[in-house]
Formats: structure tokens, C-alpha cells, sequence
């Protein structure tokens, strides 16, 4: 399986075994016959289990927690908004200041482009699925009803609510929920450690996969391909970096057939990749883009969606025309949630956390990378905070160990042992730490990386 199976330390005495929850991305045997590692308190880029025991958290939660655990200034804007005004909702022309001053304030900071309008959603998976809806509404509004198919990317992760999953490029999000949902079309993921041709160069191989995607286009009908998506780096497909021009390429096809840009920096805004958002690494100018996590330091729920000035502009004219843009959710523009972004954004802001980032990833990069001669290590890449190791024989992509051996679960339950929390899918295992790291903890997740290695070895 590409899951994690991984062993939580005996809780016998507190009896979470054979729980109630029927938990997401976990096997029934997990939630039947072993018990679940409890986390229940948080302090800096450390998390504590219900037995005391201390973890590096070196996912940063479900790579979100950029400010880490107890940052005391989202804790008093969600007390002070609670105490003020619990909910409000943001529907018929009704809302409130803290989602009216967030949609403003993203719409300063993202500067790769300008954008129109910020639509807000609680989470990732949310966000996506509504992309979809407003790329078809904006289809239909300009009158071209057949242009509604989604090309995504093998590999990636967008998400598990109908359309998101359908999106993702990862089998698993597939398999018996019959899905992907047939206007959904895959192209090639980029990893160019994975599947470059023998002798081929980065550019090369970025030039092969703008074509793969023009010859997809054509073969389908361009007028019936309506969006692209992408995360500028790939994420929980095993952290995987675009290869040299492969945005520019890609982009060129896109707008050569009128075909709309969404990108997903649903992990990647706000800083981890060393600059605010990864469209700025990456020259991407996206015609829509999806933000999750970061955005309120995951201390609440919360997602939004950029729209361009021409996208919104249609939506404003037909909605005028049906009398309402008929999309939305109870807690779009949560005020409790609203007022912790804004108070993460500022601290971003404030704080330079880019900054941070990019003093602490060289020390990060290299240290982990310096492992990369071990025998069972096929390769290590990364950027900014965040980065995947990827476990195989004989150094070659093409000799992945057996399933069945559990190389990357058995990585993670030495990290684990040593108090270290990553994320494992199959062979792959990624990090991606609160931004907030000091020098000391990344030596600390450096030094329990090549303990655990070392006890996998
Ligand atoms: N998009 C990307 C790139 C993600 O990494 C994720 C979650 O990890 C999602 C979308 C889905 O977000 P959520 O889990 O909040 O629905």
C-alpha cells in the first residue's frame, strides 16, 4: 500500500484502540487493532503525545502549521473575534470586516499577477472542486458550453472531495470510488529523475512534456479543454520540483489554445518555497490560483481562490443576468477564520518569513542531502522547506525495493522511535517544517534523518 502504517508507542492504559473514527487515509486494521498515536499539545515546531513523549514536527501538521504550535497573536485574534462576533456568513450581500479585509490583503500580497477577486472556501479539497464550478461558469457565460474538460498531472495531489480526488493523479485517491470523473484527463507528472529518456536534458525533457500536453490537446479537441492545474512543486506526489522551463513551456501551450491556468499553492504560498508565493519562483501566471493551510497557519479552517480581473469580470456580468453567482458554502468567509489569517499574513509580513526561510533552507537542503550516498537513497531533492527522499536499490528509479518490505513505513517508524514526524507514501518520504524553524531544530531533524537512515540501512 502507499500508506504509512505506521506504529504508535503502546497507550494500552488510555484504550484508544478500536476506535470510533473512521479515519481518513487509514486502514481498518490501523483503527481496529493498533492504537493511534494521540497527539495533544503543541509548543514551536515541537508536538507532545498524550504519554509526554516529544516530537520534531517535521511535516509542520499536514504541511500547514507554517507559525508552529502556540503562536499567541492567532490565538488572540480567534479570542478576540470569538468573543466579538462568533459567525457571520457571507451570503446576499451580507458579511463581515475580518473576510472583507482578508480578500484585500491577499489580493496585495500575491504579486506574481493581478488578480480581481478572492472567493473563500475551508479547505484545499473545497477550493479545487469550486475552481472547477467557476471555470464552467465562466465557459458557459462566454457561450462556448463544450469547453469543460480539466487536464491535470499523474502525481499530484489536489485533493479528496469528488472533483479534487478526480483531479489528484495519485491512484489510491482513485481505486473503487470510481474516479477519475470522465472530464478529467492526465498528462505526464515532471520528474525528470524519474522519467527522463537516456541522455535527455532537463530542457529536453520539459519540451517532450509541453509537446505530450499540445498532442493531448489536439487528440481531445482544444475547444473541449477548458483548465490546466498544477502545484508549482508537487507535494504529497513526493515533493517533486518542476524541471528547467517546464512553466514556460507549458504556459506557451496553454495560451496558444486558450486554455485557463489554475495553480494549486495550497502548499506552497505563504514562504516555503523561500519566496511568498511558488507562481513568484516559478514566472507563472496563473489565471486562478487555490490557497489553503499557510494561510491561517491551519490554526483555523480556511481556503481561498484568486480569480483574475477578466474571469471575475464575466462571473460579475452573468450573475447580474441569473441574479446570483449561486456558489458558496455556510462558512465562506468564516470571521473567526478570516481574523487568524489576516493576523498569520501580517506576521509573514512583519516577521519576513521569506527571509527566515531562505537563511534556514541552505542549512536544511545540504544537511539532509549529504546522506544522499546511502545505498538505499535513489534521491533527494527539494527547495526552500520542503523535500523528499525517495528509497530504491541499486540507486535506479527503476529498481523501487519490494511493496512488501515497507521501506519508507520503516523510515518512518525510526523517525518516529527518535521523535521525528514526516509523512510516508510508499517508497517516498517527505518534510516540510513549520517556517518558523531555528538553526538548532534544523540540525536536530538533520541529525534524526541519519539516525533513522542508518537503523533503515
Ligand atoms: N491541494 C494541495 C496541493 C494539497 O497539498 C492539498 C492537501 O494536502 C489539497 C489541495 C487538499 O487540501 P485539504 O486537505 O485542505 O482539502
Amino acid at each position: 500500500s502507499s500508506e504509512p502504517f505506521l506504529q504508535a508507542e503502546p497507550t494500552e492504559e488510555i484504550g484508544f484502540k478500536g476506535h470510533g473514527m473512521l479515519a481518513p487515509f487509514t486502514a481498518g486494521w490501523q483503527s481496529t487493532d493498533v492504537n493511534p498515536l494521540v497527539i495533544d499539545r503543541s509548543e514551536g515546531a515541537y508536538v507532545y503525545d498524550i504519554n509526554g513523549k516529544k516530537y520534531i514536527d517535521a511535516l509542520a501538521g499536514l504541511w500547514c502549521t507554517a507559525l508552529g504550535g502556540n503562536e499567541p497573536r492567532l490565538v488572540k485574534a480567534a479570542t478576540e473575534q470569538l468573543n466579538k462576533l462568533p459567525f457571520y456568513h457571507s451570503f446576499w450581500n451580507r458579511t463581515t470586516k475580518p473576510s472583507l479585509d482578508l480578500a484585500n490583503e491577499i489580493l496585495k500580497m500575491f504579486t506574481a499577477r493581478e488578480m480581481g477577486k478572492v472567493f473563500f472556501a475551508n479547505s484545499g479539497s473545497e477550493a479545487n472542486d469550486s475552481q472547477v464550478k467557476l471555470v464552467w461558469y465562466y465557459n458557459n457565460a462566454l457561450g462556448r458550453p463544450k469547453k469543460k474538460k480539466f487536464i491535470a498531472r499523474s502525481k499530484s495531489y489536489h485533493g479528496s472531495t469528488l472533483i479534487a480526488a478526480s483531479l489528484s493523479g495519485l491512484p489510491a485517491l482513485h481505486q473503487k470510488f470510481d474516479l477519475p470523473a470522465p472530464f478529467v484527463l492526465h498528462t505526464d507528472c515532471p520528474h525528470y529523475w524519474r522519467f527522463h529518456l537516456p541522455d535527455e536534458t532537463e530542457e529536453e525533457f520539459s519540451t517532450r512534456l509541453a509537446n505530450n500536453l499540445e498532442s493531448l490537446i489536439i487528440k481531445e479537441g482544444p475547444e473541449t479543454i477548458a483548465a490546466f492545474i498544477a502545484e508549482p512543486v508537487m507535494g504529497a506526489g513526493g515533493v517533486i520540483l518542476p524541471p528547467k522551463s517546464y512553466f514556460e513551456k507549458i504556459q506557451a501551450v496553454l495560451k496558444k489554445y486558450d486554455i485557463l491556468l489554475i495553480a494549486d499553492e495550497v502548499i506552497t504560498a505563504f514562504g516555503r518555497l523561500g519566496t511568498m508565493f511558488g507562481c513568484d519562483k516559478y514566472d507563472i501566471k496563473p489565471d486562478l490560483v487555490s490557497i489553503a493551510k499557510a494561510l491561517s497557519s491551519a490554526y483555523m479552517p480556511i481556503a481561498a481562490i484568486l480569480v483574475s480581473p477578466e474571469i471575475a469580470d464575466v462571473i460579475h456580468s452573468e450573475s447580474n443576468k441569473l441574479g446570483s453567482f449561486a456558489h458558496g458554502f455556510t462558512y465562506s468567509g468564516h470571521p473567526v477564520s478570516c481574523a487568524v489569517a489576516i493576523e498569520a499574513l501580517k506576521i509573514y509580513n512583519e516577521r519576513n518569513i521569506t527571509k527566515n526561510v531562505n537563511e534556514i533552507a541552505p542549512r536544511f537542503q545540504e544537511g539532509i542531502k549529504a546522506f544522499s550516498g546511502s545505498p538505499i537513497i535513489g534521491e533527494t531533492r527539494g527547495l526552500g522547506l520542503i523535500l523528499g527522499t525517495e528509497f530504491v536499490d541499486n540507486k535506479s528509479p527503476n529498481d523501487p525495493f519490494p511493496a512488501e518490505w515497507g521501506v519508507g513505513s520503516i523510515f518512518g517508524a525510526e523517525c518516529e522511535k527518535r521523535g521525528m514526524l514526516i509523512r510516508v507514501a510508499g517508497d517516498s518520504i517527505m518534510l516540510s517544517p513549520p517556517l518558523i524553524m531555528t538553526p538548532g531544530e534544523v540540525d536536530e531533524i538533520v541529525s534524526k534523518y541519519g539516525d533513522a537512515l542508518e537503523a533503515t540501512e
